[in-house]
């Protein structure tokens, strides 16, 4: 129960820090800052997070980037209990 609070507030907290360069930063940052900022989408809480700042994991030959070892760990979890 807790780390689902957990984890509400911080899904909560990224997508309103998202939100605000957004709204500010227009015209201030370079071309790039777009290419470091991907947003990419954690497979298991479905947020979105720029790519540099989420977990990057290999799997066979795949790529996934999570948003928190949680997640990660979760993910892992979900694949060895198949
Ligand atoms: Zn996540």
């Amino acid at each position: 129960m807790l780390i689902l609070a957990g984890y509400v507030g911080y899904r909560t907290l990224r997508s309103w820090n998202r939100k605000r360069p957004l709204q500010r930063g227009e015209g201030a940052g370079g071309s790039d800052r777009r290419v470091d900022d991907i947003m990419v989408q954690d497979p298991v809480c479905k947020v979105y997070f720029p790519k540099k700042e989420g977990i990057r994991m290999h799997t066979d030959d795949k790529e996934y980037f999570f948003c928190s070892p949680a997640c990660r760990d979760a993910f892992l979890k979900d694949r060895q209990g198949v």
